[in-house]
């Protein structure tokens, strides 16, 4: 098991006091908090070896370029990547995902072909198909919701068909917890000669995750939710699919040979990286990479399903709370939505921060999967490798607080 209390040690944020109280930070799934190794990468580069990268000769230039590049090994080990090559840095995960839709749909989706994606997609994975779809012509199909909070895979042979070229699907729902069969759904979308996508922002960081063993040709993360800083971000694709994809920035660094008329693009993966590339944060996520593999993955994993079985118990306990996503804590991530019609999620998200406590309210950037559930917005808490049971009983308890101040109308 994780040794959170030494963990807790790590971060200095976890020290500080909100509204008088210990802090409880429970908004793991918007973005995670920051070991001082991180910040420490983040300054020591700053004050050590500032530069810009690939293009000089001098002594602090190919400090700055091994850095990210031994940064960018890291994190292709960590996906297990079959080469660094197939990593590109974005800002976050949602300019992974545009550059799929941009680089890789726009040139390879055709009128009258389909997209799939599935009914508890973030908007940023949701969005930018609506966008190639309309503007190629295409199909967008979903894939349904079932009771449980998993995925209706019912009639997943007539939705995934031949006329399917892209499918994607989020690994981990931030909204339901949700894991969904990614393994099963890369099977599909190859049997149909599609290419798979999968939205790894809420996996990647809390689970092992081995790309090549999932089949997928792309994947998409970012480092601040992982421990890493904001402002960073990857896309992982098969060299093939890499291959296949047209930049959707042009301009410095990515090219090879120009001419007054022309250009030829560089080696990958630097063709999808025009201009400066965030040099500090790159080395900021390749340490947010050593300290989780210190930690071991099986491990974080372990811990969250340990943290997530013990909330969803003592959430049970609460009479009119609903609870969204599968029951099971070994088949879904540390998220725990709630909700109960008689308080409004922003009026538990306040209650609870007089408490100290951090949890996220509202739609969670999955407005449609709100409307399948019938509601306008739900509470989160959401774990991570420092949380730990003790402050799962503080925040029922402050839910329970504030289930008797609203429904009694005891102010
Ligand atoms: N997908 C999922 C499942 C997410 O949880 C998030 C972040 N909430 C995103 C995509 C977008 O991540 P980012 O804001 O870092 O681009």
């Amino acid at each position: 098991m994780l040794d959170t209390a030494r963990i807790r040690q790590d971060f200095p944020i976890l020290s500080r006091k909100v509204n008088g109280v210990p802090l409880v930070y429970l908004d793991n799934a918007a973005t995670s908090q920051k070991p001082r190794s991180v910040i420490r990468a983040l300054v020591d580069y700053y004050e050590r070896y500032n530069s810009n990268v690939h293009r000089g000769v001098h002594t602090l230039s190919m400090e700055a370029t091994d850095a990210m590049e031994e940064a960018r090994q890291k994190v292709a080990d960590f996906v297990n990547a079959e080469s660094p090559s197939c990593i590109i840095w974005t800002r976050n995960t949602t300019e992974a995902l545009n550059l799929v839709a941009q680089g890789w749909a726009m040139e390879h989706v055709a009128a009258g072909e389909r997209i799939v994606t599935t009914a508890m997609e973030h908007h940023s994975n949701l969005v930018p198909w609506q966008r190639v779809a309309r503007e190629r012509g295409a199909e967008l199909r979903i894939l349904p919701l079932a009771e449980d909070g998993a995925l209706d895979l019912s009639d997943v042979n007539s939705i995934i068909d031949t006329r399917t070229r892209l499918v994607t699907a989020v690994h981990v729902s931030n909204s339901l917890g949700t894991i969904n069969p990614v393994k099963a759904l890369a099977a599909r979308a190859k049997e149909v000669g599609a290419a798979f996508l999968v939205d790894g922002a809420q996996s990647v960081p809390h689970m092992p995750v081995d790309v090549q063993d999932i089949g997928c040709d792309f994947m998409a993360f970012s480092g601040h939710k992982m421990l890493g800083p904001t402002g960073i971000g990857v896309l992982y694709a098969r060299r093939e699919a890499l291959e296949r994809m047209e930049p959707f920035l042009v301009g410095g660094e990515m090219v090879l040979q120009v001419s007054y008329e022309d250009a030829t693009w560089n080696d990958l993966p630097m063709r999808f990286e025009a201009g400066t590339p965030n040099v500090a944060d790159a080395i900021g996520m390749g340490a947010a990479v050593d300290y989780l593999n210190g930690l071991g993955m099986d491990r974080v994993r372990e811990h969250e399903i340990q943290i997530t079985g013990y909330a969803l118990d003592a959430f049970g306990e609460i009479e009119d709370l609903d609870v969204f996503g599968p029951a099971d804590p070994e088949k879904r991530g540390g998220v725990i939505p709630f909700h109960t019609t008689e308080v409004h999620a922003h009026d538990f998200g306040t209650v609870l921060d007089r408490r100290g406590i951090a949890v996220r309210t509202g739609h969670h950037c999955t407005m449609p999967l709100m409307e399948t559930l019938g509601v306008a917005a739900t509470a989160r808490a959401s774990f991570y490798v420092y949380n730990t049971e003790e402050e799962v009983d503080v925040l029922v308890d402050a839910v329970k607080e504030a289930m008797r101040y609203f429904l009694d109308g005891s102010r």
